[in-house]
């Protein structure tokens, strides 16, 4: 790509950005990535400055870019780096080791969740279960609720994920497609706490392109998982994606209008929401739609389904 920098007009363009009709040098690029975070934060007021801030880091390029985006947008703030370590053979360790290396560059302190440790179970004992063919819907719902857990677990008043602009999008889409209401409200950029002590959720990423975080990862050295994990499909994610990449080509600020009409009909998709009533879990104690929540039962499929064989045999 030829020509300068359209912001400091002296380095050498090397991102494009159609959306913006903007070209920058990567350091311009990387400053600008950077507001965009700060600017999300502050427009839904996702938290203060003061409060300490819990990051969902998986090991990949979206979570690492937020965890890094944070700590340059607000060096004084309270961060705590959170992660799940699923007991997926090569590929947990993988990602631990570089979720661990991302904390300890950024000199951010890190709380994992070990799956095996903790409970004695991997994500891939549910290929034994009835939820096999459809590992990331369980995985997803332990994921939610240990990434909970510990932010409770480090003190952290919010919970921050990296869903980003392509991924909200995508979501909201479908949902809206299929009039999936409940789950189209839960898409909102910050969640209220569920309970007393519980963190509220926020999700200062909307606003960036996947693309992007790719490239602000790139540019800003921090390393990302380099293997997919071997349960994902992702087949309706992807199909999605492709839909909005083309709608894109031929308007490159289609995401970004999307994302803000959705913003915009929130409030009127609230109103007709089902509104889900929460109780206690009996097992465990946080909130839930039924007698047993929806991770306990995942949790007890798996270690019913090995028939009273004790953990370490497995
Ligand atoms: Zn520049
Ligand atoms: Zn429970």
């Amino acid at each position: 790509m030829p020509g300068v920098c359209g912001r400091c007009r002296s380095a050498a363009a090397e991102v494009e950005l159609p959306y913006a009709r903007l070209r920058l040098c990567p350091d311009c690029f990387s400053d600008f990535f950077v507001s965009r975070v700060r600017r999300t934060v502050e427009e839904f007021r996702m938290f203060r400055e003061g409060d300490r801030v819990g990051v969902a880091i998986s090991g990949g390029k979206d979570s690492g870019a937020l965890l890094h985006a944070l700590r340059s947008a607000f060096p004084g703030l309270d961060l705590v780096a959170l992660h799940v370590n699923l007991g997926i053979p090569e590929y947990s360790a993988h990602c631990q080791s570089i979720a661990e290396g991302l904390a300890g560059e950024l000199g951010v302190e890190l709380l994992t969740f070990d799956l095996g440790r903790e409970l004695g179970i991997g994500i891939g004992d549910f290929e034994g279960t009835a939820f096999k063919g459809k590992i990331c819907s369980a995985c997803g719902t332990i994921k939610r609720r240990l990434f909970e857990e510990l932010a409770m677990r480090a003190g952290a008043r919010v919970l921050a994920t990296g869903h980003n602009l392509d991924d909200m999008v995508g979501i909201m889409l479908d949902n809206f497609l299929h009039g999936y209401w409940g789950q189209f409200v839960r898409l909102k950029p910050v969640l209220p706490p569920l309970a007393e002590g519980m963190a509220a959720r926020v999700k200062p990423l909307i606003r960036s392109p996947e693309r992007e975080d790719l490239l602000y990862c790139l540019y800003r050295g921090i390393r990302f998982k380099e293997i997919g994990c071997p349960f994902s499909k992702g087949a309706k994610v992807r199909r999605m994606a492709g839909l909005l990449e083309a709608a894109s080509e031929r308007n490159p600020q289609f995401r970004h209008q999307l994302l803000n009409r959705f913003l915009e009909l929130m409030p009127l998709i609230e109103g007709i929401a089902p509104r889900p009533e929460f109780s206690k879990c009996r097992i465990c104690g946080f909130p839930s739609q039924g007698d047993i929540c929806a991770y306990c039962k995942r949790i007890a499929l798996v270690k019913g389904d090995r028939g009273g064989v004790p953990s370490e045999s497995g």
